[in-house]
């Protein structure tokens, strides 16, 4: 069996001050980015850990207004976003810059780091990667507030996967060796699920490399939907969400082509958890899925631990990833 570690996105961050003489000068002519040194942090606190396919840790602003700071017909007012006209995509890649600074600092710490890195050899454990993440459409609308232009959600989930689109492409050419798209609003039944994954799959079919959809919470009601979705991995909570293993067994046809993300380390527990505890909902979701080939990862984001428990968290999965379940 080849397992293979990733991160969900969000790690333990905070904005870090101008110190030296040169931060300081830039500061003063406003291009210091305070985020500069998290990704950093962040990144070699991946490479460190093994983890194989690493991510800038998504240190800048939240996950909706990343994206709609920067795509046409949003305005963000006291951190809410308004759609106020039509979508469009943003003048340029979105956080290619980020990916690539991420990789530059994976690459001076462990030399296997590459761009467009396959993932047979990843899984092989020849070459490791960086994926670019991406909001997910309905998550995007579902967190914002339509005040002009749209007089439905569902048009206006369309365009935003449009205009993401955009952005997976220049992910892609950016050199990311897989697309992430975080979608937590589609367990919460909050939209028609034949919309979410219309708006996913204009995303997924307009890049070549794989494509990751990530979804948390419980599953009961949109798992069996969600693997007929046209992405290559599905990644699921199932530490902190052990009926989603029950969901998955009753969803899960041998047939599948699909790669399951194994979410195994729970991201609610303010400690490290207990590795006998992780190898179980490992081997748990490995019985249904019967592969050969093995996605482990944090349940969620991490942005709200202690940066110590997220690297004890890390290091549960590195061990797995070197030792076997
Ligand atoms: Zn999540």
């Amino acid at each position: 069996m080849n397992i293979i570690t990733t991160v969900v996105g969000s790690y333990p961050t905070h904005a870090y001050d101008a110190k030296t003489f040169n931060e300081r000068l830039s500061d003063s002519l406003g291009l210091y980015d305070p985020y500069r040194q998290a990704i950093v942090n962040a990144v070699t606190s991946f490479v460190k850990r093994d983890i194989d396919i690493i991510c800038d840790g998504q240190v800048r602003e939240d996950m909706v207004k990343i994206f709609a700071g920067k795509i046409n017909g949003f305005k963000i007012v006291d951190n809410t976003a308004y759609i106020k006209g039509k979508i469009t995509p943003a003048a340029r890649g979105i956080s290619t810059k980020d990916l690539h600074f991420a990789y530059k600092v994976a690459k001076s710490l462990d030399d296997r780091f590459e761009l467009n890195a396959s993932l047979d050899k990843i899984y092989a454990h020849q070459q490791r990667g960086i994926k670019g993440i991406i909001t997910g459409p309905t998550t995007i609308v579902h967190s914002s507030i339509i005040d002009n232009f749209y007089s439905s959600k569902k048009n206006a989930i369309y365009d935003i996967a449009k205009a993401l689109s955009y952005e997976a492409k220049e992910l892609e050419k950016g050199g990311a060796c897989a697309i992430q798209i975080d979608e937590p609003f589609i367990s919460t039944g909050a939209e028609d699920i034949e919309v979410s994954k219309k708006a996913v799959e204009y995303i997924s079919t307009s890049v070549d490399i794989p494509v990751i959809l990530h979804v948390c919470g419980d599953l009961k009601d949109v798992l069996e939907d969600l693997l007929s979705f046209d992405v290559d991995i599905l990644d699921f909570e199932f530490s902190g969400m052990p009926q989603n293993i029950k969901t998955l067994k009753k969803a899960w046809t041998p047939e599948c082509d699909k790669q399951i993300g194994i979410g195994c380390l729970n991201t609610k527990l303010e400690s490290v958890d207990d590795e006998g505890d992780v190898k179980k909902t490992v081997n748990d979701v490995c019985k249904i899925i019967d592969k050969q080939n093995i996605l482990i990862d944090p349940d969620c984001g991490m942005r709200m631990l202690d940066e110590d428990v997220a690297k004890g968290k890390l290091e549960v999965i590195q061990s797995i990833r070197n030792n076997g379940v």
